[in-house]
């Protein structure tokens, strides 16, 4: 098993540290290969995502990702700038599924933007289809007859890309507690119809999987209503957008919440995917020993499931960082005083 680590800028390279103490403590047999990404591959290599870069992450099971993004490169021809690596690694890895877990931890409620005894029952995994829809369909201002400019996008979905994501959505609800809301807007679109239509049709491969409809208008009011009922939701990519960062913030902390984007490509063991924290590489605090690594603890527990098949070492680390979470451990997002490392080393002494 190969993974490749991709550091980045800012807090990237320091929480990236931690992640790699915790992986050691689990020792396993891992071939671990690092490389530049964002800024500071462009300060390196002149691109923020080098080819040499991109062929050790498709030569690898999984790619373990930090943050990239570098206040000196702002001024860089957008081509240049590091965040365009993530749209580079996404497009030639083919990542088409994002998963974005939104998990309460016990003692953290008072983090939540809602009420504790609501937030307290969040347990729930979004699936966001990542590579159609109305994103990438053909798009451009024009001027009409009349001289008015108008705006337009075009919004479409293949049942093969829809059907893609079905699977992801009810393999992982199987995993889970087999609910599967599946989110749409077939009340107007047809889009979303062929999407609901195609959602039912593979249902019937997995029998063990309750499955339900929402509209996605209804879908925001109920994550936030009771946000306890949801399992697993899967949805397209610009409704997954908005409800993935919805689900986000109704759990609290930024520095605690993972990501996964699988692509197509099986591994050994799983499913070949990147995996990184959803938060940016905060330059603010950047080389201060103060970001909180858990996210990306949490991205590697990901890795180890959906990459690797070890089911038992991701639980592991997702009991371990909630136990140290429980024994107080606090970062200074949450409100704390511990350093990086401190929390790496509470996280590692609790595996
Ligand atoms: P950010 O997520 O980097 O930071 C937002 C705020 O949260 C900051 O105050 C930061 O200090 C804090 N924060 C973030 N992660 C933290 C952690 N682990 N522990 C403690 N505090 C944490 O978002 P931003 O400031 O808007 O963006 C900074 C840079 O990151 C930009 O260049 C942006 O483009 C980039 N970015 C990259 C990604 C990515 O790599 N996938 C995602 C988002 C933003």
């Amino acid at each position: 098993m190969k993974i490749a680590c991709l550091a980045g800028d800012g807090i990237g390279p320091e929480i990236m540290v931690e992640a790699k103490k915790v992986l050691d403590a689990l020792s396993l047999d891992i071939e671990v290969a690092d490389a530049d990404v964002g800024g500071t591959a462009y300060k390196k290599h002149g691109h923020p995502l080098p080819p040499e870069t991109l062929e050790l992450c498709k030569a690898s099971d999984a790619v373990l990702f930090g943050a990239v993004g570098d206040p000196d490169c702002d001024n860089l021809e957008r081509h240049l700038r590091p965040e365009q690596a993530i749209l580079g690694l996404r497009q030639a890895l083919t990542l088409f599924a994002n998963l974005r877990p939104a998990t309460m931890f016990p003692g953290l409620e008072d983090m939540s933007a809602l009420r504790p005894e609501v937030a307290s029952q969040i347990d729930l995994l979004i699936v966001r289809e990542l590579n159609g829809d109305v994103y990438f369909g053909e798009k451009a201002i024009r001027t009409l007859d009349d001289g008015r400019r108008q705006g337009y996008d075009f919004m479409s979905y293949a049942e093969d890309e829809v059907r893609r994501i079905a699977h992801v959505a009810f393999r992982a609800a199987q995993g889970r507690k087999k609910l599967l809301c599946s989110v749409d807007k077939a009340n107007v679109l047809e889009t979303s119809q062929l999407w609901r239509d195609v959602v039912i049709e593979v249902s019937g491969e997995y029998p063990d999987v309750t499955l339900s409809h929402m509209y996605v208008d209804n879908a925001a009011m109920q994550l936030v209503r009771n946000p306890g009922q949801f399992d697993v939701v899967v949805t397209g990519n610009l409704f997954g957008d908005i409800l993935s960062d919805q689900a986000s913030m109704c759990v609290g902390s930024i520095g605690l919440l993972a990501s996964a984007s699988l692509g197509e490509r099986q591994t050994d063991h799983g499913t070949f995917g990147l995996y990184e924290p959803i938060h940016g590489s905060a330059p603010d605090i950047a080389g201060q020993g103060k970001a909180n690594p858990m996210a990306m603890i949490l991205s590697l527990a990901m890795l180890l499931r959906h990459s690797l098949g070890l089911e038992a070492e991701a639980a592991k680390v997702e009991a371990a960082v909630a136990k140290a979470l429980e024994d107080g451990v606090r970062g200074g997002d949450l409100g704390g005083s511990a350093g990086t490392s401190e929390v790496g080393d509470a996280v590692v002494a609790r595996l």
